[in-house]
């Protein structure tokens, strides 16, 4: 019997906000533990939270990026649950009322586009951090976290192969980085999914019974995760036995998941609104000023570049892989007129530069200006395309513009007729044998002739121009 694999997908992203969602403490990553608290963000009693408008608007972006239906009135929620990480014992959360519903988004798997669709998007506090400590038998609290604005992205039940989770994923990750509103960071958790899995037969139309995986922090061990999963839950299957609906932890190093609590247990919340926080009214006008304020987005960038640029779809996703690489790539176009060739020189020689070295494009030496001048060099004769190669190499160890890498190696291309001309004629004089053979058809032997010229100039002729003036001048002889 064959098996489809049904998946939808919770992901928690961290807002790039300075201060906390609920009060004015810092968001910092990696401070010394609890210097970032205050009362609010503590728990203490008889404290009030006051929403962080920033938190909002960073919220509707993602919402108004994806699609979503914005509701004019959303509302937050407690989401009550004990844990040493919670001092509260709720988290605050939007649950009946979400700001955002009704959404999509575009993804690319083997050629193909397909929409996924999304459920909604919610603002919620972050929890505290526990730490174990290795060697004494206790575990510490930092609550640095505590009150760090997340927005929760739930997908519909729309995905079905571990592929198009992480394509996804990326998508997703890519709209919320080219905002600027995420760091994207998976490592320290701004970037944090859930995947929610069942199996079904091919025909069936209802849903199996899913289990839900986490503690995956990489795109290739969410992929991997369901990957493992879908074979698991086939086995299952297979062998006349049911799926238990679970929470299961992914275990990297031993590549499987295993059960961590039954779903059932931990499910009752008690929502309740959140008598301490006014409902959320979404301005109008404030809204409009939102969408006039979205950057343009990458899948349409991409779009953009193919029209307007005239370069294949693939180097237009690679350009578009972040906003500043765009943008470089963009300005190199722009300002040498020459974009095909500015792809090529980005895709090649920027981008093979920064990957040995393990810089960002905002680190690139080579500035777009100097890119494009390198371009216009090439394209007036100046120098040649091998030549360049040399000299991109120099712009990238020195920092220097390809004009003064030139002068200063006395590298400038011959393209002067008069001084060629000279050249030649002595080439031609100094191989009789040659000029015979090549006069009684030979053919072969132009290049002979142009390897002469070339070896002569120390190759800095102008090599179009050696051809065209040698075909003429063997001809007349
Ligand atoms: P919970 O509150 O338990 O996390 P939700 O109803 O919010 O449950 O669903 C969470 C995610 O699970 C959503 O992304 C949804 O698309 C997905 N999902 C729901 N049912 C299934 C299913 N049978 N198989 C796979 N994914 C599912
Ligand atoms: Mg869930
Ligand atoms: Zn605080």
């Amino acid at each position: 019997m064959e098996y489809e694999p049904v998946i939808g997908l919770e992901v928690h992203a961290q807002l790039l906000t300075a201060s906390k969602i609920f009060c004015g403490c810092s968001t910092e990553f990696g401070a010394i533990p609890n210097s970032h608290t205050c009362p609010v963000c503590l728990g203490m009693p008889g404290v009030l939270p006051v929403l962080n408008k920033k938190v909002v608007e960073y919220a509707l972006k993602m919402a108004l990026a994806t699609h979503c239906t914005i509701n004019e009135t959303s509302n937050f929620a407690r989401k009550n649950y004990f844990y040493p990480d919670l001092p509260k014992g709720y988290q605050i959360s939007q649950y009946a009322q979400p700001l955002a519903e009704h959404g999509k988004v575009e993804i690319e798997v083997n050629g193909g586009k397909k929409v996924i669709g999304i459920t909604r998007i919610h603002m919620e506090e972050d929890a505290g951090k526990l730490i174990h400590d290795e060697y004494n038998p206790a575990s510490y609290v930092d609550l640095n976290r505590a009150g760090v604005p997340l927005i929760e992205i739930v997908s519909e039940p729309d995905i079905r192969s571990a592929e198009e989770a992480g394509a996804y994923l990326k998508r997703l990750h890519e709209i919320l980085v080219y905002m600027e509103i995420c760091d994207g960071n998976m490592e320290e958790g701004s970037f944090r999914c859930d995947a929610n899995i069942s199996l079904r037969p091919k025909w069936e139309t209802a849903f199996g019974t899913r289990t839900e995986l986490k503690n995956m922090n990489s795109f290739r061990n969410i992929q991997r995760a369901l990957e493992y999963e879908i074979k698991r839950q086939r086995y299952v299957l297979e062998n006349g036995g049911s799926v238990a609906q679970e929470t299961r932890l992914w275990d990297d190093a031993q590549g499987v998941t295993n059960p961590m609590r039954g779903k059932e247990e931990a499910h009752d919340y008690r929502y309740f609104p959140d008598p301490d926080l006014v409902s959320l009214t979404v301005d109008e006008l404030w809204l409009e000023e939102i969408k006039r304020s979205l950057p343009e987005l990458p899948l349409k960038k991409r779009e953009r570049f193919v029209r307007d640029y005239q370069i294949p779809a693939y180097d237009a996703g690679v350009l578009t892989s972040s906003r500043a690489l765009a943008d470089y790539f963009e300005a190199v176009a722009k300002l040498s007129g020459k974009p095909k060739a500015a792809s090529n020189w980005v895709m090649v020689d920027i981008l093979k530069f920064l990957n040995d070295d393990k810089r960002e494009i905002k680190d690139c030496p080579i500035l777009p200006e100097s890119l494009a001048q390198l371009i216009t060099l090439i394209d007036a004769g100046a120098i040649s395309g091998k030549m360049a190669k040399d000299v991109i190499v120099e712009m990238y160890e020195t920092g220097k513009s390809p004009k003064a890498i030139i002068e200063e190696k006395g590298m400038v291309q011959i393209a002067d007729e008069e001084t060629l001309k000279k050249v030649i004629s002595s080439v031609i004089g100094a191989n009789p044998q040659q000029l015979s053979q090549f006069l009684a058809g030979k053919d072969k032997l132009f290049g002979y002739f142009v390897g002469q010229v070339m070896k002569a100039t120390q190759g800095k002729a102008n090599p179009q121009l050696v051809n065209e003036l040698l075909k003429k001048m063997l001809a007349e002889t």
